[in-house]
């Protein structure tokens, strides 16, 4: 059946725009396709972009932060691992598919509908695993999940810690997780890449590392991975998370590694809530932001996204899946906020997060593709960003997952008035 929607808003699109959808898939984007279809939405000029993508989130962790136990005092990346280390025993299946399940639908009524989730595999019983293979499943018509077969303990400083990343493999995770700046000396963290690698090309996988994420400038795991992935020519297959020391890294070293990370395609996940929280803890004044150099990678051409990470865990006590606040607070702590880096901000948790997934074969607003997209609340980019305006309507497959009315308000003060 064929679904008109009218008086869309676009990105660089000057006049309204109608989208045509038949069975599941964008079939005609343009101003007057003169159609009759058997359903017409007015969609009242407001903006209509891709579902956002939250490419690193980890939601086997999620609303964990207030468990006996858990609490993380220093609020430290290395205290918050001690603490889901000493707390993790005794998950359950059931358990942790209820509370990923929690943060999917928050995630999903802010307009997510790709995640990237990593599973902790130092764990023999495999419980994150098996529990977000099965989510996956149950859900794979309304929301897209790619899984990392994640190390949260080390490959090496972790009994058997690769063995069980190769097990994920084996099970059906899509992604080669690591952690090389957590593995015991700077050997176990480059045995560490080069088995990710590996074990990437013997299963052909995509390949997501926790990589540097620590303020220390010489952590620079990102050189190994970036070196290894080019030459193996996966390295738009790639993505580095977090890479906080590239921040740290002093202007020389990181004008020589610039240049490879352009010819290797790597990718870049920017988490700028956690990341700002947890680094620069070992600082006095002055006191680093510990991001990546997201605003140089992204002037680079160079494929850089954000995402949430966490939910309410050991690591981070606050985080909701609301895409737009992550997205005002990267803005701001990167300081990307010419007119031009405002009007293009949605790409970085939109567009950008679909090439970090390797997924743009069915990702945007395209003939062909499948009839995914949000409305928001706003008659352009720059309003939606400038407003952090929220999402009125998810579409998947041309089915509406949910319609959103702005609340209405009750005055009689003329100047509060629209
Ligand atoms: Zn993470």
């Amino acid at each position: 059946m064929q679904k008109l929607y009218t008086n869309a808003t676009l990105v660089d699109k000057d006049e309204p725009q109608e989208i045509l959808i038949d069975n599941g898939k964008f079939t005609a984007i343009g101003p007057h396709l003169a159609v009759e279809a058997a359903e017409t939405v007015d969609l009242n000029g407001r903006l209509v972009v891709p579902p956002y993508v939250d490419p690193h989130i980890h939601l086997d962790y999620v609303y964990t932060a207030m468990r006996q136990g858990a609490l993380n005092g220093t609020g430290t990346l290395f205290e918050g691992i001690q603490r889901w280390s000493e707390t993790k025993a005794g998950a359950t299946v059931e358990e942790v598919k209820e509370r990923a399940r929690r943060a999917v639908r928050e995630e999903m009524l802010q307009g997510v509908q790709y995640i990237r989730t990593h599973a902790d595999v130092t764990d023999p019983s495999m419980t994150s695993l098996k529990a977000l293979l099965e989510l996956k499943e149950e859900l794979k018509d309304i929301l897209t999940i790619q899984i990392v077969s994640f190390p949260q303990e080390g490959m090496y400083a972790y009994p058997n810690g690769a063995e069980l990343v190769e097990e994920g493999l084996k099970m059906g995770a899509d992604c080669v997780g690591g952690i090389p700046h957590y593995e015991l000396a700077r050997e176990f963290g480059e045995k560490s890449v080069h088995k990710a690698v590996e074990l990437a090309v013997k299963y052909d996988k995509l390949i997501d590392l926790h990589c540097d994420e620590t303020d220390d400038d010489q952590s620079r795991f990102l050189e190994l991975l970036t070196a290894l992935t080019y030459m193996e020519g996966i390295g738009d297959r790639t993505t580095a998370s977090h890479t906080c020391s590239f921040g740290s890294a002093n202007g020389a070293y990181a004008f020589r590694l610039m240049k490879t990370l352009i010819k290797a395609k790597l990718n870049f996940i920017s988490c700028p809530t956690e990341n700002i929280y947890l680094e620069g803890r070992q600082d006095t004044y002055p006191k680093r932001r510990g991001l990546t150099r997201v605003k140089e990678l992204n002037d680079a051409g160079i494929n850089v996204c954000f995402a949430q990470d966490s939910i309410a865990d050991p690591w981070y006590p606050l985080g909701n899946g609301n895409l737009m606040n992550v997205l005002d607070n990267g803005i701001h702590i990167c300081q990307m906020m010419s007119f031009p880096e405002i009007d293009h901000a949605l790409d970085l948790i939109t567009t950008h997060g679909a090439v970090t997934m390797h997924i743009q074969d069915e990702y945007g607003l395209d003939a062909g593709k499948p009839a995914n997209f949000i409305v928001l609340d706003a008659d352009s980019p720059y309003e939606a960003v400038r407003c952090r305006t929220g999402v009125l309507r998810s579409v998947r497959y041309g089915k509406e997952l949910f319609v959103r009315e702005p609340a209405p308000v009750k005055t009689d003060l003329a100047i509060l008035q629209a």
